[in-house]
């Protein structure tokens, strides 16, 4: 399918527009026009919404999450970047591995399996993309997720 970025992500940030504001943090976009990509429409949702519902999980009230595109290297990127509670530089390598989670008693009453990020590297892959994140504990986490004009699903 042709995706046109800046509407796909824009229909993504809608959709957590009411659970945003109900945490009383709040969600940017910046993306260009004109920006295109070939993949599964529906795969590349669930990567969104992995991403974005982790973002707000992880945010406190206050708290700032963007979502920023740009054409990167033959193919798109698209950076979430929130202000919250970040992770530790000894957990960051393993966020992706199944059933993980950072410190589980106090991600207890949070909620969640530790699928989500697995999933998102799975379905990234099948793309022929790459993702990644960067975290500072207690200032914010970012992860970035670069996807191929032509993903290999398309
Ligand atoms: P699920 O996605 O299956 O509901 P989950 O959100 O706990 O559960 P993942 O999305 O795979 O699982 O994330 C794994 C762990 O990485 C989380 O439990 C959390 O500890 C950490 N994490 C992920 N995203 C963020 C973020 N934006 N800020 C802080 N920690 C994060
Ligand atoms: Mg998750």
């Amino acid at each position: 399918q042709d995706i046109e970025v800046e509407r796909w992500l824009r229909q993504t940030v809608q959709r957590f527009s009411l659970q945003a504001e109900r945490g009383e943090v709040s969600i940017h976009l910046t993306c260009p026009p004109d920006l295109y990509l070939q993949g599964d429409r529906d795969m590349l949702d669930r990567v969104m919404d992995n991403l974005l519902s982790n973002a707000l999980k992880f945010t406190p009230p206050g708290g700032r999450i963007t979502v920023a595109a740009h054409a990167q290297d033959g193919g798109v990127a698209v950076v979430v970047s929130d202000t919250g509670q970040g992770i530790p530089p000894e957990d960051l390598p393993h966020v992706f591995d199944r059933f993980y989670r950072v410190e589980k008693s106090r991600n207890r009453r949070k909620g969640g399996s530790g699928l989500g990020l697995a999933l998102v590297r799975e379905m990234v892959k099948l793309h022929g993309g790459r993702v990644w994140m960067e975290s500072v504990p207690n200032e914010g986490t970012t992860v970035t997720v670069w996807l191929p004009e032509r993903g290999s699903r398309a």
